[in-house]
């Protein structure tokens, strides 16, 4: 094949048949390859024709190459591994909650072989996926009876749709909420059926708000844990306590959706407190409704605890089939679960937990050793120093508490102007390494914050391929 005087680019079939190309073949597939080489040559003719490229610069080897590096993008994942350096640690768009060993091992188990997902072993009957993890839940907030959907926003739309459709909802006007990915709360309501019944003010709620608004028509109360935002200064709300008494009085059930909620008193590891699902059910919740992959760092899931007539219809609703969980999410969940069995080692097992109590000291002393390893790679023309930070744990949990961290904080040295660009390309060029890494933009500077780089090793074997293009 003489590429040299054709003025087209070769056909599909004799740029098969080049030099190289049975190597391709046999490590991509022959249908990966063929695709590739189709639209490669596509896109060839359409540059040959606008005269971007004359044919006779291409040779038949460099085709060749150009097709080898299209089937390695090609055939990369597109679920890639990264480096979260941001600071937040429950990073809902990096994938929140890290697991630990114990549900990775559950997980690949039930992967690879049959489980008894929906058998009951004793009797050899057809069983209920949610008695998998059912008692361990029950036995660790103190419910009648637990089930569990695939996120907490599925969660609550089903707890309101089996509750209270067709009914009002009483729900204090500070409580209206948007979470982030468009989950808000009225619009979830009227999805549910559910009419809304809006109380009290921004900033204050008080007890008779919600008695003089409770009539015929109302079927429950409604309270929703305001994650990421706080409302400060002038404020009022009902306690759960009290509000339990109000619904109780009047023989409605309480419904609080936690958020992230917690199994654990985090400010034993002197971290902001979080509400406790056990305390919530305590204080007179009737369900309670909570995120696996936030606070309680598992899968992603969505969980209900509470009084069994009320789950016992929260399962018999048709929705619960549609927004059921599958049989990995379970696996992760239950190795999760067992793990808080075990409250006295549960900063050392549980990822996340380990990742949040990690001491600022032991961050800062990682920072120290990486700084002068990364001023080397980006050269004289950046700026490397080591700076405490403060991140925070994320996924609404704790908004305005802050997390101290050690950061390595990176400027460019050139001219004022060009700063943004040059930051802009260099966060770039981290996000193009192997393993893409993020940071934080803050102060005309990227902060590396170093509170969840566990793999050291790694980070450091992928400098050399940092390209930032020179200032
Ligand atoms: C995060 C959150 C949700 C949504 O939970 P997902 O598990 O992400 O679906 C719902 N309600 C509150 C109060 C939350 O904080």
């Amino acid at each position: 094949m003489n590429t040299a005087q054709q003025p087209h680019p070769p056909s599909v079939e004799q740029l098969l048949n080049a030099h190289g190309m049975a190597v391709l073949q046999e490590r991509h597939g022959r249908s990966s390859l063929r695709k590739v080489v189709r639209d490669y040559l596509a896109e060839l003719g359409e540059i040959y024709r606008r005269k971007e490229l004359l044919p006779q610069m291409l040779t038949e080897t460099m085709m060749v190459s150009a097709v080898a590096a299209r089937l390695e993008r090609y055939q990369t994942p597109n679920v890639r591994r990264m480096f979260n350096l941001t600071g937040t640690v429950l990073h809902t768009n990096l994938g929140r909650a890290l697991l630990p060993e114990e549900a990775i091992t559950a997980i690949t188990l039930a992967a690879r072989h049959p489980t008894n997902l929906e058998f009951d072993l004793t009797t050899g009957q057809r069983g209920d996926r949610d008695s998998l993890v059912e008692q361990l839940l029950c036995e660790l907030t103190g419910a009648e009876a637990a089930t569990v959907v695939n996120n907490n926003a599925a969660a609550v739309l089903l707890a309101l749709s089996a509750l209270g459709a067709g009914r009002e909802a009483v729900i204090s006007r500070g409580e209206l909420i948007e979470i982030g990915g468009s989950f808000r709360i009225p619009d979830i309501m009227a999805q549910a059926g559910v009419i809304l019944r809006e109380v009290g003010t921004t900033n204050r709620t008080h007890p008779h708000d919600y008695e003089t608004a409770i009539n015929d028509h109302t079927g429950l109360i409604l309270r929703v844990h305001p994650s990421n935002y706080c409302i400060e200064g002038f404020t009022a709300s009902v306690a759960t306590k009290r509000l339990a008494i109000i619904a109780h009085d009047n023989g409605l059930p309480l419904l609080e959706d936690l958020g992230s909620g917690s199994l654990v008193d985090l400010a034993q590891w002197d971290l902001p407190r979080e509400p406790l699902v056990q305390e919530s059910l305590a204080d007179g919740a009737d369900i309670v409704t909570f995120s696996g992959d936030k606070l309680l760092g598992g899968p992603q899931a969505g969980i209900i605890v509470g009084r069994r007539d009320l789950i016992d219809r929260i399962k018999a609703h048709p929705l619960k089939r549609a927004l059921r969980v599958d049989k990995l999410t379970l696996a992760a969940l239950e190795a999760v679960l067992r793990l808080y069995q075990d409250p006295d080692r549960l900063a050392e097992r549980l990822t996340s937990l380990r990742i949040l109590t990690r001491p600022a000291t032991d961050i800062e002393a990682q920072a120290q050793r990486l700084a002068p390893l990364i001023a080397q790679h980006l050269g004289s023309n950046w700026q490397v120093e080591v700076r405490a930070a403060l991140g925070m744990i994320g996924s609404g949990a704790q908004p305005i508490a802050r997390l101290p961290s050690a950061a390595l904080c990176i400027r460019p040295q050139g001219a004022r102007k060009e700063r943004n660009r040059t930051l802009t390309t260099l966060m770039a060029a981290f996000r193009a390494l192997p393993i893409a890494v993020v940071g934080r933009l803050d102060d005309n500077a990227l902060w590396l914050d170093l509170r969840q780089l566990d793999d050291e090793t790694a980070f450091i074997e992928q400098l050399p391929a940092l390209q930032v293009n020179p200032v």
